[in-house]
């Protein structure tokens, strides 16, 4: 068996299409367009490169970008007091706070002084509680952009049975609720998960979000299982996920590639989350 590739870069074109056409239906009904703000602390060549693209995404959509690039010795209290203002203002439907921050940060408390509607990344204590609830609100990304890959394979997702490995807050516990939400029977692994490869061979669906290079072998899952490799790691100056491609291939059913999985959505999906904060802003 060879697996069907979920293919990131065509669904996201395929999102994106669909985007431009609500943000044009919006801007016809309440005359205005969503607007993000985005800020870095400091000159991380990856933050910086990542901001670049939020904005070309952004703009390529119709959306507003504006970004503030503070110095790395700035102090917390004056990205506070951005924040302040930008909740504050009614222009502005979306904030993002780039990771890294400085040492001297706290990113918890930076994220959770953003107002819940204009958190487009959905990392506040509210927007998490909403998800825990099963009620509507801004969910992260990456997971948000897993999800969209699984249901464009097209299969039955309820009551199967689906496998996340890794239980950070911003993608492996996310995920894991999304598919709840999907009524999926959901085990959730980490590091001290006894016998991954037994547990991962009782998934129909594999979530690889671990952060370590080839990691989950195509000898783990049984035949037919979809794998959606959330991973992204660098070797030897190439991009490659969580999961060991060339051998999942032969054993899955359909599979996302790194790079060109869940990378492209995810950076479709952030936008999404702007469209929709504008949408709550104005009660639409
Ligand atoms: P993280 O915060 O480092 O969390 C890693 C998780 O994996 C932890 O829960 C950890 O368990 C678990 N883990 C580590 N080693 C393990 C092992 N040997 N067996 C089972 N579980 C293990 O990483 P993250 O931020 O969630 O990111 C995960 C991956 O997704 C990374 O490769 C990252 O680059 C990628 N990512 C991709 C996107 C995207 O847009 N595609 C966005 C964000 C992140 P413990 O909790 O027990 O430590």
């Amino acid at each position: 068996m060879s697996a069907k590739i979920l293919d990131g870069k065509l669904l996201a074109s395929q999102l994106k299409e669909r985007l431009i056409t609500e943000i044009h239906a919006l801007k016809n009904s309440v005359h205005e367009i969503p607007r993000v703000f985005s800020i870095v602390v400091g000159n991380d060549p990856a933050s910086l490169s990542y901001v670049t693209s939020q904005q070309k995404t952004a703009e390529s959509l119709g959306i507003h970008y504006e970004l503030q690039n503070f110095q790395a010795d700035c102090s917390q209290e004056e990205v506070l007091k951005l924040i302040d203002e930008l909740n504050s203002y009614d222009h502005v439907h979306g904030i993002i706070v780039n990771k890294p921050l400085p040492a001297h940060m706290n990113f918890k408390t930076i994220i959770n002084a953003i107002s819940p509607y204009k958190d487009i990344e959905g990392m506040d204590l509210t927007n998490f509680g909403l998800l825990l609830m099963g009620e509507d609100g801004i969910f992260p990304c990456t997971p948000a952009a897993a999800l969209e890959l699984l249901k464009s394979s097209g299969v039955n997702l309820k009551g199967k049975h689906a496998v996340v490995i890794g239980r950070s807050e911003i993608v492996g516990k996310p995920i894991a609720l999304l598919l709840l939400r999907e009524d999926m029977t959901v085990t959730i692994c980490h590091s001290k998960t006894i016998d991954l490869p037994f547990v991962v061979h009782e998934a129909d669906v594999v979530i690889a979000a671990l952060g370590k290079p080839g990691f989950v072998k195509g000898e783990w899952i049984k035949n037919g299982t979809i794998v959606i490799d959330i991973g992204i790691n660098k070797v030897e100056g190439k991009l490659v996920g969580d999961v060991d491609y060339a051998s999942a291939f032969e054993k899955a059913s359909y599979i996302t590639p790194v790079p060109g999985g869940v990378g492209p959505v995810t950076a479709v999906m952030l936008m999404n989350n702007a469209v929709k904060a504008f949408k709550i802003q104005h009660q639409i």
